[in-house]
């Protein structure tokens, strides 16, 4: 299992170096078009106000690209300073040591109106918990982000569209929704996102559906993306069917935990979910009580997947 781990730490850190060079490259890249940018402005003075946009464009793009690799750049200090993590002890230090157990919260599908009433009982109750971002709303709430990361919770990336038509035509179309994402929430947040969820969850049947790929294409595309994915195993049944009671969230969840002493929950960040907002002050203070410690997913989270590669 360490050596596991060790080697996805080196595959990250192959893959931070090769982004940092490739985004060198851009700006060298940036720099040669803006000379030629100067020349023809200088033969050319009719197409002077066209090379001053494009000269204005190439440096704010030059630009973006340095702050891409100063984020880089900060991410592999960090994961060099690291010590190698060991997931196994690593999750002991966030179980609760009496009990030996742990409860990850997470949200699919926001931000949404409903997002600031999760945190707000998420807050009162000072408990965190994850948040798989959906691209396409990000522009709607792009604070929530902010405030979802400032009040100390995890940021997913649940793909752009979650359009099961469009992100499993193949893995290079949910490599881009992926890529797209994590660019957003970067964009918006400084955060480089690395856990993920399959819309669906990995055992989805929609691979097959849409394409003819092989299902370990699929969950080898979150492994070379230097990502992990995350499915669920206590659903609270908050989107399935008909509007759940805030009663049936609460039972669905905490029948759902059985004995398991981790549980990863499953619940929908939407705006028709007022039960599952009603729900979940009783839900958390049931969980504690029956000895979780709750806890945001973090990259040394012990992962539960339906469907892994064998
Ligand atoms: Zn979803």
């Amino acid at each position: 299992m360490a050596k596991r781990v060790k080697t996805k730490r080196e595959k990250r850190l192959q893959q931070l170096m090769t982004l940092i060079i490739v985004a060198i490259v851009s700006c060298i890249l940036n720099l040669v078009l803006m000379v030629g940018g100067s020349f023809t402005y200088f033969s050319m003075k009719d197409l002077k106000e066209d090379f001053a946009t494009m000269k204005e464009e190439y440096s704010e793009r030059t630009m973006l690209l340095e702050s891409y690799i100063s984020q880089l750049t900060y991410e592999k200090s960090q994961l060099l300073e690291e010590e190698e993590p060991v997931r196994e002890e690593t999750n002991v230090n966030e179980v609760n040591y009496d009990t030996g157990k742990i409860a990850y919260l997470t949200f699919d599908d926001g931000p949404t109106d409903l997002t600031p009433k999760v945190l707000d009982v998420l807050a009162e109750y000072n408990v965190k918990a994850t948040f798989f971002i959906k691209g396409v709303m990000i522009k709607y709430h792009p604070d929530l982000l902010n405030r979802i990361v400032e009040e100390g919770h995890t940021l997913g990336n649940h793909t752009v569209t979650h359009k099961y038509e469009e992100i499993y035509t193949s893995t290079e179309a949910l490599k881009a929704e992926i890529l797209e994402n994590n660019r957003r929430i970067l964009e918006q947040t400084g955060v480089v996102v690395t856990a993920f969820r399959f819309p669906g969850g990995s055992s989805n049947s929609m691979f097959a559906t849409y394409s003819d790929e092989p299902l370990e294409n699929w969950l080898n595309l979150i492994d070379d993306l230097g990502m992990e994915y995350y499915d669920w195993n206590v659903s609270s049944l908050d989107a399935t069917g008909t509007l759940k009671t805030p009663d049936e969230i609460y039972n669905a969840v905490i029948s759902g935990c059985g004995n398991s002493s981790q549980v990863t929950v499953l619940m929908h960040d939407v705006n028709t979910n007022t039960s599952t907002l009603e729900a979940l002050p009783r839900i958390i203070e049931t969980l504690q009580e029956m000895g979780y410690s709750i806890q945001p997913i973090t990259s040394t989270s012990k992962p539960v997947q339906h469907r892994t590669v064998q």
